[in-house]
């Protein structure tokens, strides 16, 4: 069985959501679809659609104007969130630490983290992909993850929305590397997203390379005949 989820960033509204729910509902699939939606669309999906959000807060509550706990994303019927996705990192000034705190929150609310690690551009040229890769699974997993109750979604950052993506050599690679840090750290069943830039006519070499076990998909995951080939393609 494949993951295959999307990330919907800042797109769609709630009956754009109702179609995509509708008409995923009606696939014969066997792989685990989930979205990950704004805070706005959250709600409790079906046997189908799983859905998430795109990011939690570090805090329980209080005085933190504008963010979302995880209690409260759980609170919608949604069982699922990125945290540490590039674009979070990037706007929030998010560490690793920054993002096991968050994750550490989802799994206390019930809800299964998506963690996100990914290299930058300048740190692929400088050669520290696999340093920061490893760095990213150790330092961003919290201490109360328990196997196979959270997902790592590796994200190449220079190829997120770029319409490029590494050679499926270079994406086995680094899955072997986190998949390694993972059984290192004691959990053996825990599953290895890839994310940037996958289409349907990708999705199917992309899901062939060993430790890959699904997708995590930005804006192919938008309209339902980008989106269903992925879902086709996993199989
Ligand atoms: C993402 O934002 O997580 C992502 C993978 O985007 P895209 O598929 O558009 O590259």
């Amino acid at each position: 069985m494949k993951i295959i989820a999307g990330n919907w960033k800042m797109n769609g509204d709630v009956k754009s959501l109702d179609n995509m729910i509708n008409d995923l509902s009606g696939i014969d699939t066997e792989s685990r679809v989930i979205l990950c939606v704004p805070y706005t669309m959250l709600r409790a999906g079906n046997d189908v659609v799983m859905i998430g959000a795109q990011n939690v807060s570090k805090f329980e509550s209080g005085a933190h104007t504008s963010e979302i706990s995880a209690k409260m994303v759980r609170d919608t019927g949604a069982v699922v969130t990125l945290v540490g996705h590039s674009e979070c990192r990037d706007a929030l000034h998010d560490t690793n630490t920054d993002v096991a705190e968050r994750a550490k929150m989802a799994i206390l609310n019930d809800l299964i983290p998506i963690i996100c690690i990914g290299e930058t551009a300048t740190e692929r040229d400088m050669g520290l992909t696999i340093r920061v890769v490893e760095n990213g699974v150790r330092e961003s997993v919290p201490d109360n993850a328990t196997d196979g109750g959270f997902i790592i979604a590796y994200e190449p950052r220079w190829a997120i929305g770029a319409g490029i993506t590494p050679t499926t050599q270079q994406i086995g690679a680094v899955h072997k590397i986190i998949r390694e840090t993972l059984n290192d750290m004691g959990f053996t069943d825990t599953p290895i997203l890839y994310g940037a830039s996958v289409t349907g006519a990708n999705a199917h070499e992309i899901m062939s390379v060993p430790n890959v076990d699904g997708v995590l998909v930005g804006g192919a995951s938008l309209k339902l005949d980008d989106f269903i080939p992925i879902i086709k393609n996993a199989e």
